[in-house]
């Protein structure tokens, strides 16, 4: 019997907390995550981990997922950030529950909790300037200073946040602050910042408010709001979670809680994952744009020629951890290499032509050449491809004096052409410049494939193109867009210093089966022998362009050794 795919591992931890918050009837049993991405970027595989995480577990436990925007941040949040993250969920194939919101749509309910705590006494407005009241803050080992203001009258609080709302003040001038605890050890409690002015239009509430939540005074509130039960954040948070849950108690009714929960977020070696950095790469021109194919971005892998399959299956297979981690990024190509192999046809293309004269065939004669489309999808069927005296083969097919190991073609020597003819070279000419530009070959016709000759063997099968039937592309190769395995952690040095400069390669003279003139963007083939492609969305019915998603093998890893 077929094991079901989840009863194959053990719960991860987060699972187990759920499990036990169900059996303990915890907030009428039910499950609600959220996805909250602050839109300020486009997402990340990172991102594409979180939300996998989340969407997943809702998923698993029949309960529901919300797409939050964390837009509390007017400077720097764009509505096409907004855009493009929700494409982005989406393509990775989940759906959230109802509509998207958004935490500005909390303002007016966060402004209300805020006016309940200053008639509390758990609020008050601080007139010192920022860098005071980070120096006061002090250390964790000894007790911070207690502002000037911390203990003024209900009545003054309340008039002075008003007049903050009403925009009187300028930028800097006060802030709302929490009265907590000066002396507690964790330093996230001490009078944390809950309002700041900042008269900045926001991309939906325009210029309606001048005084806008800091993070932790949102996000919590917004769970509750929404009814979350498992708010799930990066290990970074952990130290934030004492006063998630204090600011919660000083507005909740009842017993529903939301508990944060947190998870180590993902990491990727020769990979840059901030939001900001990645911005950096935009703006100065080091990539085309937050879709370049380069990008570790969900719209880059997508357009790279990643599936949403082999984004989801990669996710799975990193896991959930409680300790921060690096993952190679050779297990993403992995992932990408291993859908691709299951649902990509197979299909010719020299990307570094040569051309090979088959002297002994017929002038003008052309025959079809019965190839299968993917020997892993029986289904797919098999195609015609048209072979002629004239073929191109792939530049490093052939050497003029190869070593022994060499299983391609060399002179005297013979090999397959994949599909057809076994072929031996007779004979080459070259440039002045010691470049080959012909090959002349003989062909044995008694080899065709398939046919009752076809049991002769030879070591080498090579991929091959008919001159007259090739079609022309653009092919462009990718490697990694940074030289080291760790970019951003280098104290003396700035992470741009490890760009690989040549992270892209632009090949023009490609020839391609002429069974690809209709390919469309976003389709993927296998080209036999050199990797995984794709079109780009630049391509068009008479410039097709290819990205190549990952080659056949890792060979960065062979390079590096
Ligand atoms: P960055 O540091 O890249 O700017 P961020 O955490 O500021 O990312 P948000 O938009 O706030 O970006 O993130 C939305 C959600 O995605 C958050 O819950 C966050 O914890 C999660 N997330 C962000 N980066 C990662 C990551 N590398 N691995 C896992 N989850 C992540
Ligand atoms: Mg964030």
């Amino acid at each position: 019997m077929e094991i079901p795919e989840k009863e194959k591992r053990s719960l991860n931890f987060i699972e187990a907390i759920i499990e036990e918050d169900l059996r303990n009837n915890k907030n009428e049993s039910r499950v609600h995550t959220r996805f909250p991405p602050e839109p300020n970027g486009y997402l990340h595989i990172g991102h594409a981990k979180s939300i996998c995480l989340n969407f997943g577990l809702a998923e698993e436990y029949n309960g529901l997922c919300n797409l939050r925007f964390d837009d509390t941040n007017p400077e720097k949040e764009e509505q096409e950030y907004v855009d493009s993250i929700k494409e982005d969920i989406r393509w990775l194939g989940f759906e959230w529950n109802g509509k998207p919101l958004f935490a500005s749509d909390y303002f007016d309910q966060l402004y209300k909790w805020a006016i309940k705590m200053i008639k509390d006494g758990k609020a008050y407005v601080d007139d010192q300037p920022q860098e005071v009241i980070s120096e006061q803050k002090g250390v964790p080992t000894r007790p911070g200073v207690e502002s000037p203001f911390r203990n003024r009258t209900v009545e003054e609080n309340l008039e002075l946040f008003q007049r903050m709302k009403n925009g009187e003040f300028p930028n800097g001038s006060k802030v709302l602050r929490a009265k907590v605890d000066m002396s507690s050890p964790n330093m996230h409690l001490r009078d944390p910042i809950m309002y700041r002015i900042l008269h900045e239009k926001h991309h939906r509430t325009g210029n309606q408010w001048c005084i806008y939540p800091m993070y932790d005074y949102a996000h919590g509130q917004s769970d509750y709001i929404e009814g979350i039960t498992h708010s799930l954040c990066t290990l970074e948070f952990e130290i934030h979670r004492p006063l998630y849950d204090w600011f919660l108690d000083q507005i909740a009714e009842g017993s529903y809680r939301p508990r944060q929960i947190e998870f180590a977020r993902l990491n990727l070696n020769y990979t840059i994952m901030s939001k900001r950095k990645l911005l950096q790469l935009v703006e100065e021109n080091l990539v085309t744009g937050w879709d370049d194919p380069r990008m570790p971005t969900i719209s880059g892998l997508r357009r790279r020629g990643y599936t949403p399959q082999s984004i989801r299956s990669f996710a799975d297979r990193v896991g959930i951890a409680k300790r921060d981690n690096v993952i190679d990024v050779g297990l993403l190509e992995f992932s990408i290499r291993e859908h691709l192999n299951q649902i990509a046809p197979r299909v010719f293309a020299v990307l570094d032509p040569v051309k090979v004269i088959i002297t002994n065939y017929t002038e003008g004669l052309v025959e079809e050449m019965e190839l299968i489309n993917n020997p892993e999808d029986p289904a797919s069927g098999s195609r015609k491809i048209p072979f002629s005296r004239e073929v191109y083969i792939e530049r490093n097919d052939f050497m003029e004096d190869p070593p022994r190991k060499f299983f391609r073609l060399g002179p005297g020597r013979e090999v397959r052409l994949k599909g057809a003819y076994i072929i031996k070279c007779e004979d080459y000419k070259k440039d002045k410049n010691g470049n080959i530009t012909e090959i002349y070959c003989s062909y044995d016709p008694k080899t065709r494939s398939g046919g009752s000759g076809a049991n002769r063997k030879v070591k080498g099968t090579l991929h091959w193109v008919s001159v007259p039937h090739a079609i022309e592309a653009e092919v462009r190769l990718y490697d990694r867009l940074f030289m080291d395995e760790d970019p951003d952690g280098h104290k003396d040095k700035d992470f741009l210093e490890f760009i690989n400069p040549d992270s892209l390669n632009i090949l023009t003279n490609c020839k391609l089966e002429p069974s690809l003139k209709s390919a469309k963007p976003d389709d993927k083939f296998q080209f036999q022998r050199l990797g995984y492609f794709c079109v780009d969305k630049d391509s068009s019915a008479d410039n097709l362009v290819f990205n190549r998603t990952v080659p056949l093998r890792d060979s960065w890893a062979k390079k590096n050794r």
